[in-house]
């Protein structure tokens, strides 16, 4: 039977409860376990693929199309089991459910009620998102003990621990512990308030996690313990570290996993991260250093290309290089200015919805291109290449997507929402889908054409996820072709252009992908497409540093 821990967060937010309960997996994990996790969240918004990338940073999307919470992007790079829909669901989904069983007539004639109604039903979900086969399922729940918001979330769990019987599961609280420069000390009473709400809904913790800016020293953790009757082993300093990958050593050399293991009488090996060490080492040593150039709008906010970070990183690691990666905001970059991408050693346009800051993008695309700088254009960032390619090489002028120009005279980019089949039959693009109306969501293959770098990096075929709207036309491919433009992967069935790159006597890396290859990036085996950029744009790197003229600007 599944035992599942249970993640809960006190006194702030953004302490990093997505990484401490991705560790703990990792660290199950290793010690012979099936895990998996997930993320329950408090908002009324029935998945976050609605809400602005400011409000809520990364719509991360999982093989089977859900859009859900960047934690389950942790989730995935951080222990091998992949997330499904059912990993992650919100307030507004629960309440969806139950409203809709209400007028099914479901419950009977009963008052409809937060308890017990809408507490079992996420309780139902909880289940219901740890397959049958896992031994583990390690349960974040989103937001900060003491919101009303996340109450039902832990009665329901409360609920769940009382039902399933005391070594059927375990409560891990994060917590912070601030330190106050003016006093030259660390306050534990924070942690000590957050522990009494706890424990007035009913939850004693089995482990704080006790986030500082450094080690919490015995003396406070002895305090913490007393006064939150948890006793002192499992109260656990986690401090601050300059790469995720040491949170796992972290919480294992101070017994966490032991402790839960104990817990939930689990008799395993023990924790092995022999892998963790090796790559903290292979991030603490890098080679060489390149610099890349991101155009995108949410510049501001790093969580909005959470796994694209991360994605260029292990791709980093897998080339012995430390990424460095710095933000261009698209809607500053003209004609006149673009020569400043000149200093990096590749330029990347990543996805984006909505027409703020396109032109930008087409500068820098047009740039990457006739300066024969490595580009990778991700979603947005391919659909801008097709742009700037009709325009300035296949004579389309006032090319554009229908996105950001609905009248434009050239829609190289536009809206398929039906295609023809090969027996005439009219096929209408997630007609039974009620996730995001058009929106083509989650993973589809498609072959890749002989001969291309695509070919190159992904071999016979591409399976990767998606997550947008518009599609290059159909009706221009010809012509693009006949321009140069090669497109190396196209679906068989609707003819979706997949990948589009320059042949590489014209260009040396220049690939612009409708999906989104990040999603898919992991720390062990990295991700081809990534790996291949990185390594062109140390390529780059060295080419320029030939030339004594360029390098004076750079
Ligand atoms: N806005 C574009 C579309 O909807 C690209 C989306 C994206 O980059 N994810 O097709």
């Amino acid at each position: 039977m599944t035992k599942f821990v249970f993640v809960t967060g006190g006194v702030v937010s953004s302490l990093g409860k997505g990484i401490a309960s991705a560790s703990l997996a990792a660290i199950l994990e290793s010690r012979g376990l099936k895990v998996t996790l997930i993320k329950l969240d408090p908002y009324l918004n029935v998945d976050p693929g609605t809400m602005s990338p400011f409000q809520h940073g990364e719509v991360f999307v999982t093989d089977d199309g859900a859009e859900t919470d960047l934690d389950l992007g942790h989730y995935e790079r951080f222990i091998t089991t992949r997330m499904r829909k059912t990993n992650n669901f919100t307030t507004g989904q629960i309440y969806k459910s139950v409203l809709e069983k209400e007028r099914r007539g479901d419950y009977l004639g009963k008052t409809v009620q937060v308890i017990p109604h809408v507490t079992n039903e996420i309780q139902e979900y909880v289940k219901r998102g740890a397959s049958a086969d896992v031994d583990v399922a390690i349960v974040e729940i989103g937001g900060t003990v003491g919101d009303i918001e996340s109450l039902p979330f832990l009665e329901a769990v409360r609920q769940m621990s009382l039902k399933l019987g005391p070594n059927q599961t375990a409560f891990v609280h994060l917590t912070y512990v601030p330190w106050i420069a003016a006093a030259g000390e660390l306050k534990t009473k924070p942690t000590q308030h957050t522990v009494q709400k706890l424990r007035e809904i009913g939850i004693q913790p089995d482990a704080l996690l006790c986030r500082a800016d450094r080690r919490v020293p015995d003396e406070e953790r002895e305090k913490i313990s007393l006064f939150t009757n948890v006793p002192e082993w499992g109260v656990i300093s986690m401090w601050d570290v300059d790469t995720i990958y040491k949170v796992p050593r972290m919480l294992h050399e101070q017994g966490l996993d032991g402790l839960v293991c104990d817990k939930l009488r689990l008799a395993t090996p023990p924790a092995n991260l022999k892998r963790w060490d090796e790559l903290v080492q292979e991030v603490e040593h890098p080679q060489a250093t390149v610099r890349l150039a991101m155009v995108g709008k949410y510049t501001d906010l790093s969580d909005s290309y959470k796994s694209l970070n991360e994605a260029l990183r292990h791709a980093g690691i897998h080339n012995h290089a430390r990424v460095g990666i710095e933000y261009v905001d698209s809607e500053t970059i003209t004609p006149d200015n673009v020569g400043q991408l000149g200093a990096f050693d590749a330029i990347l346009v990543p996805g984006g919805f909505g027409k703020r800051g396109i032109e930008g993008k087409v500068c820098a695309a047009r740039f990457a291109r006739e300066k024969k700088i490595p580009y990778l254009g991700i979603c947005l960032g391919m659909q801008v290449a097709t742009i700037e390619y009709a325009r300035h090489k296949a004579g389309l002028e006032g090319a554009n997507s229908t996105e950001f120009e609905p009248a434009t005279p050239h829609p190289v980019i536009a809206l398929i929402d039906e295609w023809q089949d090969a027996d005439g039959s009219i096929q209408k693009r997630n007609a039974q889908s009620d996730l995001g109306g058009t929106m083509r969501l989650g993973a589809q293959s498609s072959d890749v054409k002989p001969g291309t770098l695509a070919h190159q990096i992904y071999g016979a075929v591409v399976t990767e996820r998606h997550r947008h709207r518009y599609e290059a036309n159909e009706h221009y491919l010809d012509r693009l072709q006949q321009a140069g433009l090669v497109i190396s992967a196209i679906t068989q069935r609707e003819k979706l252009t997949e990948i589009v790159e320059l042949p590489q006597g014209v260009h040396p890396w220049y690939v612009g992908v409708q999906f989104h290859p990040e999603f898919k990036s992991t720390p062990w085996a990295g991700h081809p497409l990534f790996i291949s950029y990185v390594k062109a744009a140390l390529a780059h790197q060295a080419a320029r540093s030939d030339q004594p003229s360029i390098k004076a600007v750079a």
